[in-house]
């Protein structure tokens, strides 16, 4: 069934609309369990619009195994999904920079709290991220450090390759991550793949994994796969690559290898003089868990982050 979550009216009528889908058991139990599906908070990242589609492609061919609540909200940001952009169009906002919003503010605001009153209370909620364009990373769940004692029994059945339990970044405050687990719901964040892109592979690792998932919750009793081990750390082994030059950064290894200390990531080169500017060359031995796709560096770009390992 397909709900409003908020809305208001646009100047020239239109309206803005943020929708879910809200898929039941056929039972009527009244005390169901409810895990919500949640991306396009930020409009460029697309890569949770196939695990929206997948989920409830697998739900709808087997709905006898579905024993509790499915919400499937596609675009928190509609505007910035339609328009491919990061933020809130004509307001340049962050949507995951002002929750929990505030019914009495802006649109957006507004928006914000609607969206916080209707998860608030779920059993589970998967906020599903991309990389922007320049970075490709793998399938991965960032948790506050406060909140890993809940959250990491959790994302190790999500079928991830990594865990990454951050300080700061992703996981501050004023996301609708931190607001929904300072109240009481269990939010998880994933990011993975490449802003503007779908990755198919991991849109699939990453829904056998909410399936998972939702079995242990006893939403779903149908067959599900045993996930992955995921790496866990913490901020401190993780070793960032800069671009030393401006020029074009042209990778020589695959995402998501083991990598030596010394061994060569990638080169920048010059197309205008032929000239090779640097070999980039990993500063330790360890999982080059992030790449960069976007072959136009400057000096600083981030071009890979290392997680250091034996
Ligand atoms: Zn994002």
């Amino acid at each position: 069934m397909i709900e409003k979550v908020a809305s208001s009216m646009l100047p020239v009528d239109e309206e803005f609309r943020i929708q879910k889908n809200s898929i039941h058991s056929q039972a009527s139990d009244a005390n169901q369990k409810r895990i919500c599906i949640v991306t396009g908070t930020h409009g460029d990242e697309l890569e949770g619009q196939y695990v929206c589609y997948e989920v409830q492609r697998r739900l709808q061919e087997n709905l006898q195994h579905l024993k509790g609540i499915v919400d499937i909200y596609p675009a928190l940001n509609p505007l910035g999904v339609d328009t491919i952009t990061r933020g809130v169009p004509k307001f340049d906002l962050d949507m995951n920079r002002i929750f929990p919003g505030n019914t009495e503010g802006t649109m957006v605001e507004y928006a914000a709290a609607k969206i916080i009153e209707d998860m608030s209370g779920a059993d589970m909620v998967i906020d599903i991220h991309a990389s922007n364009i320049f970075l490709k990373e793998i399938p991965q769940v960032r948790i506050n450090e406060m909140c890993q004692e809940t959250l990491v029994p959790y994302a190790k059945r999500l079928n991830i390759d990594y865990i990454w339990i951050h300080s700061a970044a992703t996981v501050l405050e004023s996301t609708l991550a931190h607001s929904l687990n300072m109240t009481g719901t269990p939010c998880l964040v994933v990011e993975m793949g490449v802003g503007m892109r779908i990755t198919r592979e991991y849109g699939n690792q990453l829904t056998d994994g909410i399936f998972t998932l939702m079995k242990d919750l006893g939403i779903w009793d149908g067959p599900v796969t045993e996930p992955k081990e995921p790496i866990v750390s913490t901020d401190g082994n993780v070793s960032y690559l800069n671009a030393a030059y401006s020029g074009i950064f042209v990778s020589c290894v695959e995402h998501w290898i083991n990598v030596k200390k010394g061994e060569k990531i990638g080169e920048i080169v010059d197309p205008l003089t032929g000239a090779l500017l640097e070999e980039v060359l990993s500063p330790v031995t360890g999982v080059l868990f992030t790449l960069r796709e976007y072959p136009v560096v400057y000096e600083g770009s981030l071009v890979g982050r290392i997680l250091e390992r034996d």
